[in-house]
C-alpha cells in the first residue's frame, strides 16, 4: 500500500508524521475516552503495520516499545507506514488493571468490535476499523497475567502464510502456534486480511529493560523482513521452537493450596522428572514437589507464590533434542 494514510477523520501523508488522540469513547461524565496513535508515513512506499500495546490495561511493557519506535527511531528511511498505538485499552491503563473497568470486559475478546454493541465493542470496534484493519501487518504486544511472568515469545497462527512470515521475522526463540480465542485483536485482524501476531514478554505493572531492548530488536528485524528499512537484516534468535502440538506444551496447575517455592527459572531448561516447584501449607509440614512432565523450557513462571488448587503455576514447552542441543549451544556460546 502506498500512498496517504486515513482514517475517520483525518488523513496522513507520505513524509508526515501525526500524534493524535483519537475518541472511541466517553466517560461517565460524557468526557472524551481518547486513545494515543502516532502514524508516521515514510516517503517512500512500502507496508503499512501496525504496532499496539496495552490491549490488557496493566500489561506495561508494550507501552514503552511502542512510544519508542514511534517517537525515538530515526524513520528518515522509512519505506511504508507505522501505525503505533501504545496504550490500546485507556481505561483499563488509567485504573491500572487488565479488563475495562465497565463491567470488567475484555477488551482483547471484543475485536473486531461492532458500532452498535457493548462498550467494550464499541471501543475496540473504533480502534479496529480505523487503525488495525487498513494495515497490511500488525503486531500486538502483551505481558504475562498479573502475578506471573513469561520469556518473551510470539503467538501466531503459523498456518497463515503472512502470519508465519512475522513470526518467523521476530527473532524469538520460541513461537506457539495457535488461532487464539474469538474476539482477539490478532485473530480478528489476521481474519479481517491483516497478518497479525502477539509478542508476549514479561510480567504486567513493570518496564523490564532487556526484554524491551529484545522486542525493539524484533520490530526492526521484523521492519527489514517488509523492506521497511532498507540498512537492517533480518534476525536470527540462535534457536528456536515452533510449538504446534497440543501435547508440546502444557500449563502446570497446582494440585494443593499453598505457599510455592521455585526452583527453575523463567525461560531455564527442566529435565523430565526435575523439580519445579514446591507448594508447603503454612508450617512446612507438607509439601508437594511439583516435577517436570516432560523436557522442555519454562515459558512461564509464577510471581505470586501463593496458589488455590487448580491455580496455574508454569508453562512448559517441549524441547525436541535437536533444539534442546541448539539452546544449549547458544547459551554456551553467550557465557563466552
Ligand atoms: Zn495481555
Amino acid at each position: 500500500m502506498c500512498g496517504a494514510f486515513t482514517y475517520d477523520g483525518g488523513v496522513v501523508r507520505p513524509g508526515e508524521t501525526a500524534d493524535l488522540r483519537y475518541t472511541v469513547s466517553e466517560t461517565y461524565l460524557g468526557d472524551p475516552v481518547r486513545v494515543p496513535v502516532t502514524i508516521v508515513n515514510g516517503e517512500r512506499e512500502g507496508p503499512t503495520l501496525f504496532l499496539s500495546a496495552a490491549t490488557h490495561g496493566d500489561e506495561l511493557n508494550g507501552i514503552e516499545i511502542v512510544r519508542e519506535v514511534a517517537q525515538e527511531w530515526d524513520h528518515t528511511d522509512l519505506a511504508g507506514t507505522l501505525v503505533c498505538l501504545p496504550v490500546l485499552n485507556v481505561p483499563g491503563f488509567i485504573a491500572q488493571q487488565r479488563y475495562l473497568p465497565i463491567y470488567d470486559r475484555d477488551l482483547n475478546r471484543s475485536f473486531p468490535g461492532t458500532e452498535t454493541g457493548t462498550s467494550a465493542d464499541r471501543i475496540a470496534g473504533r480502534v479496529f476499523r480505523n487503525f488495525l484493519e487498513p494495515c497490511d501487518f500488525g503486531v500486538d504486544f502483551h505481558t504475562s497475567t498479573r502475578g506471573r511472568t513469561n520469556v518473551l515469545h510470539v503467538r501466531a497462527d503459523t498456518d497463515h502464510e503472512g502470519v508465519e512470515r512475522l513470526a518467523k521475522a521476530f527473532a524469538s526463540n520460541v513461537v506457539i502456534s495457535s488461532e487464539g480465542p474469538e474476539g482477539t485483536l490478532r485473530g480478528a485482524a489476521t481474519e479481517a486480511g491483516t497478518p497479525t501476531i502477539t509478542v508476549e514478554l514479561g510480567e504486567a505493572h513493570r518496564f523490564q529493560r532487556p526484554l524491551i531492548d529484545a522486542a525493539l530488536e524484533g520490530v526492526l528485524s521484523v521492519m527489514a523482513e517488509l523492506g521497511m528499512r532498507e540498512t537492517e537484516r533480518v534476525k536470527w534468535p540462535g534457536w528456536r521452537t515452533v510449538i504446534e502440538g497440543a501435547d508440546e506444551k502444557t500449563w502446570l496447575r497446582a494440585d494443593a493450596g499453598g505457599l510455592v517455592e521455585m526452583h527453575a527459572d523463567r525461560g531455564s531448561l527442566v529435565e523430565t522428572g526435575d523439580p519445579i516447584c514446591t507448594i508447603t501449607n503454612p508450617f512446612k509440614t507438607e509439601s508437594v514437589v511439583v516435577e517436570a512432565p516432560f523436557t522442555g523450557l519454562l515459558v512461564g513462571v509464577l510471581e505470586n507464590p501463593l496458589v488455590y488448587p487448580g491455580n496455574p503455576l508454569c508453562h512448559l514447552v517441549a524441547l525436541d533434542e535437536q533444539t534442546r542441543r541448539a539452546f544449549e549451544a547458544h547459551h554456551a556460546s553467550l557465557r563466552e
